[in-house]
């Protein structure tokens, strides 16, 4: 799928919306959103919408979320060029590419082989590259490669994944929607030592659930 003048002017202004109505004023993530091509990670019924703070229906029955969330998240999360980020619900690719084109280190997880193919395919196509990208259970983390920087999570977690903030750094931050399947409150937890977790709250959301074990 192309990124034509049309795309890219109706992501201008999808930027000055972000900006000015919803109250981002991170420029990296303002100038991520401008880069990243969000119709293409959707179905091209949609494309003529895809620049509308609209979520829409990816595959195995779960969203793409509304660019000001993924701009909401991408700015509390206070990503720095470089830094070690670890992303929960790759979904459709989309929030990994914002990631990307802030220069994090992006390392990916999800739990729906379809979506993992899909995104796979896509980042294949528009020459990006995620560390590392994996289908599994989100709640275990990537042991692996912790400790991370930044830890965000796209999905609605009933419970706190106690094994994401073990592989949180100090001084790392984790953003994640917490609460039961209607209605999340999205969260910012920074490590401030070994022992010590701050807690800061943003408001509802809505997200698809986090699931346990992985789905074929
Ligand atoms: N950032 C994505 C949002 C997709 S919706 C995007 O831009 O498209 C959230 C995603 O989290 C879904 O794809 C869902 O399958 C995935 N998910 C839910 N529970 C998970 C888990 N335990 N581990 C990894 N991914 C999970």
């Amino acid at each position: 799928m192309q990124d034509s003048f049309a795309h890219k002017g109706k992501r201008k202004i999808l930027v000055e919306y972000l900006r000015h109505k919803i109250g981002i004023s991170d420029e990296n993530v303002l100038a991520a959103i401008n880069e990243v091509p969000r119709h293409v990670f959707i179905e091209s019924i949609f494309e003529d919408f895809a620049y509308e703070d609209r979520a829409f229906p990816i595959l195995s029955h779960q969203t793409i979320s509304h660019p000001s969330t993924v701009a909401e998240q991408s700015e509390l999360l206070q990503l720095k060029p470089g830094e070690k980020v670890l992303e929960i619900g790759t979904g459709c690719g989309y929030q990994t590419a914002v990631l990307l084109a802030m220069k994090g280190l992006v390392y990916t997880i999800e739990r729906q082989k379809d979506l993992f193919d899909f995104s796979k395919k896509k980042f294949r196509e528009l020459h990006l590259h995620p560390k590392f990208q994996s289908f599994g259970d989100g709640f275990a983390g990537l042991p692996t490669f912790a400790p991370f920087d930044k830890i965000i999570v796209t999905c609605g977690a009933s419970v706190l994944p106690t094994e994401l903030l073990k592989q949180l750094k100090v001084g790392g931050k984790m953003v994640i929607p917490l609460g039961l399947t209607d209605e999340q409150v999205l969260y910012r937890f920074t490590k401030i030592s070994l022992t010590e977790i701050e807690k800061e709250e943003f408001g509802a959301y809505k997200f698809v659930p986090m699931l346990n074990n992985t789905s074929k």
